[in-house]
Parts: C-alpha cells; structure tokens; sequence
C-alpha cells in the first residue's frame, strides 16, 4: 500500500490515518489561500435573476447561462415582465441551454407564482423557493446563500463527488453529503467553500488522469480506499 507524504499546513504527515475534522481544516486552508474571495460565477443584477440564471444552469454550463441570460433579462428584467412573455418566446432566448423547453415553462410559471403569491419579490424561505416550478434544494440553497447571505451549503454533484473523494463524507446521496460539509465546516464559511471547491474542481480536477501524488488535495486526504484504486491503475 502506498503512503503519500503531504506537506502543508501544520506540518507533515500521511494520507493514512488523517481525521475527517483536521482534513477539513487543511482543505479550508489550501481553498481560501486559492480563493480567497470567490466570485458568483452567474450574472446578475437581482435577486430574481440570480433564481433564473441557476435553474438555468441545470446540466448547462455557467459560461453558456451567461451567454443567454443578457438578452432574456433586456426583455424581461424582473418577474412582471417574465410573466407577460409567452413561453415559446422565453424558448427563443435560452434555446441553447440543456433542457430549454422545461426550463422555458417552469420560468413562465415561476414568474406568474412570484407576481401573484409573493408580490413580485422572491421568496426568502427554502420551503417557498422549493415549492417553485424548477427549483429543488440546491437551486433554493444558492439563492438563499447568494443573493440573501443565509448560510446554505449548495451540494451539486461535483461537490457531492470531491467530498466523497476528499474522503470528507461517505454519503451515497447529496443530501447526506450536505449534511456531513455542514457539520465538519464552521457555517461562516459556507457560501465561500461552496464556490471555492467547484473553483478548485473545475481548475485542477480533470476527468481524467488524476496524479494522487501531485495532488494539492488528494496527495494526502484522499481516502485509502481510492488510494489502493490509483495504485493499482
Ligand atoms: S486528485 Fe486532485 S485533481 Fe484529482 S480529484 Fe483529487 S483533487 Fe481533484
């Protein structure tokens, strides 16, 4: 079994053996010295068009969100006017984003249910943003975290998958993930970390060709059980 020696905060040591608690401080460490403030990757000038731009960011990229966000916002800058276009015009600006007939629907119904039930202001609870068409609990949590500064730990698959080999949760869900990043991390960190691990995924992650030895991270936290897979590939 190979051992990795890591260096970093705090001193050296090896990849066996390393707590879940002081992982997670080193993590934080490495990913604040990295990001140390951490931009909202999706435009926005609003709350309302945070809330559209994310759910319009499912299975799309964030650079293609942007690409259409400018000119459906020209058009519809807030919910009263999102609700008078028709959906098939709604379809024209985000025609290039994964799911746009979906999407196109949920954004109409969003809209008129923000106008009619909230008086045009986006909800500020988790259960009335997730009780909005197209929104679940990651899209509610960015929203909360994002545009309203209340502490959420936003879990989408790419976090969910470097807890995971982090060695920071075990959970087969992302809900389970959530819970086990929001118990290990002090909760005035967690609208950072949030961006700064899909940061860091999206910067130094690749698909493939993983070098565990050379990895910032993984070099010393990754788990054993992925670091016996990596030795024997
Ligand atoms: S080895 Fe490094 S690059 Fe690969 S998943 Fe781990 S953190 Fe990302």
């Amino acid at each position: 079994m190979r051992l990795f020696v890591y260096g970093g905060r705090g001193g050296w040591g090896y990849g066996l053996g390393v707590k879940r608690a002081e992982k997670a401080e080193r993590i934080l460490g490495i990913l604040e010295e990295l990001y140390p403030r951490p931009p909202v990757p999706l435009d926005h000038a609003d709350s309302f068009q945070l809330l559209i731009a994310v759910l319009l960011s499912a299975q799309t990229t964030d650079a293609r969100v942007n690409l259409v966000t400018p000119a459906l916002f020209e058009a519809a800058p807030g919910p009263r006017e999102m609700a008078e276009l028709a959906v098939d015009e709604i379809h024209d600006f985000i025609r290039t984003c994964g799911l746009a007939p979906a999407k196109a629907k949920n954004i109409s119904k969003l809209a008129k249910i923000v106008c009619a039930e909230h008086g045009g202001d986006v909800p500020r609870t988790f259960e009335e943003l997730e009780a909005l068409p197209g929104v679940g609990h990651k899209t509610a949590s960015v929203v909360m975290a994002q545009a309203f500064g209340v502490p959420a730990f936003p879990v989408d698959t790419h976090i969910h998958r470097l807890a995971a080999r982090w060695g920071l949760s075990n959970g087969t869900t992302v809900e389970k993930t959530e819970r086990d990043l929001k118990a290990l991390f002090p909760r005035e960190k967690w609208n950072n970390l949030h961006l700064q691990i899909i940061f860091f995924g999206r910067e130094y992650c690749p698909a493939r060709g993983h070098d565990l030895a050379t990895c910032r991270i993984c070099g010393w936290a990754a788990t054993k059980k992925r670091m016996r897979e990596e030795a024997r590939s």
